[in-house]
């Protein structure tokens, strides 16, 4: 028996993110006297695996995961449970975990939690906490089935060492047993991505006009944050959709995010506030954003934002 963990590679390596996944999964494996067996997609070099805890490393090979294919990844891993007798399986609670952690609970007819935030409160009865209510409040939530699929919150976890040798083989699937075919696959345009990066700078109505993100790109560059907007910046078509975060936009978790000219409403919030370090810069002192905000500066954004990007850079520089 062992602790089952799905790790996504991407073409620079293993992230953060799925690092601090595996290491979770590692600390349950120990407290249950288990081996750790990862389960990998798009991987060229796994030694972080086994920097991090894994015992064995599954690679998923062959032209059934050529692509992304939510449908199949699940298939994959639940078969893998199945064989290894594993009884706890982790995913992360990124986009692409959170599509396949609740297909493979329901393939193994397990408990799910996904948005976890700490290891486990007890093991007798199973009991994790985990965000709710659009990360407004902590849920601690019993798992009763024989089998549990936990989805872990990025940022809740550290990743940390803990060096075993391992070993490795590849599995590939014959009969793909969903109809699902990724047609193709479509790359956002910017350079960081919004749910890995650590530092996000995001802008909103108060901005005027697409005209003015020069200076936000600027910063962004300077800082080597991510670029995001607010819902409406999206729907006027001044940024790609692809930048809006939000309850109906892309959740962020960054360590610090910016946010200029963004008013602060329940729908922006939602998806932000488990940001570590929440900076605001607004022109009205009663913007809702500020009750939010670790840091706020009352003011306009076009005065404020060139002033901190030559201090930045000075600062760089020293
Ligand atoms: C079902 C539903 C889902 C939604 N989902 C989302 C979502 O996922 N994400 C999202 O963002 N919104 C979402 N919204 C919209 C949300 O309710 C707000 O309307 C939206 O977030 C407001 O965007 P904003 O802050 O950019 O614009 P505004 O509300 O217009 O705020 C602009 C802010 O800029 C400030 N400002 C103006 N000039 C300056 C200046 N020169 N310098 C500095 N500050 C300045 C103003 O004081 C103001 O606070 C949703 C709404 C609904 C109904």
């Amino acid at each position: 028996m062992s602790i089952l963990v799905f790790a996504e590679s991407s073409e620079q390596g293993y992230k953060k993110t799925a690092l601090e996944t595996v290491s979770y999964a590692k600390n349950i494996a120990k407290n249950q006297g288990s081996e750790l067996t990862v389960v990998t997609f798009n991987s060229t070099d796994n030694s972080a695996l086994g920097l991090h805890g894994a015992n064995k490393v599954v690679n998923l090979k062959g032209s059934a995961f050529d692509k992304f294919n939510p449908l199949t990844i699940s298939q994959a891993i639940s078969e893998i449970a199945k064989e290894e007798n594993s009884k706890i399986v982790v995913i992360d609670s990124t986009l692409n975990g959170k599509h396949i952690a609740a297909i493979v609970a329901a393939n193994l007819e397990a408990s799910f939690a996904s948005n976890i935030v700490s290891e486990p409160i007890s093991y007798e009865p199973f009991t994790v906490r985990r965000n709710s209510f659009s990360n407004k409040a902590f849920q601690n939530m019993e798992l009763c089935n024989e089998i549990k699929v936990l989805a872990i919150a990025k940022n809740s976890y550290g990743a940390t060492e803990n060096k075993e040798d391992f070993t490795e083989q590849d599995y590939s699937i014959s009969e793909i047993k969903n109809t699902l075919e990724i047609v193709s696959v479509e790359k956002t345009g910017g350079k960081i991505s919004i749910s890995d990066a650590d530092i996000v700078v995001s802008a909103g109505r108060g901005l005027k006009g697409p005209e003015n993100w020069g200076m936000i790109e600027e910063l962004s560059e300077v800082l080597g944050a991510a670029l995001a907007c607010s819902k409406p910046v999206s729907d006027i078509g001044w940024r790609p959709h692809s930048e809006h975060v939000g309850q109906t936009g892309i959740q962020v978790s960054s360590n610090l995010y910016i946010a200029i000219g963004i008013s602060g409403a329940i729908q922006h919030l939602a998806g932000i506030n488990t940001s570590k370090v929440k900076v605001v810069i607004n022109t009205d002192p009663d913007a809702p954003f500020f009750k939010a905000a670790d840091y706020g500066i009352v003011g306009d954004a076009f005065d404020i934002v060139p002033k901190l990007i030559t201090e930045l850079k000075k600062f760089k520089e020293q």
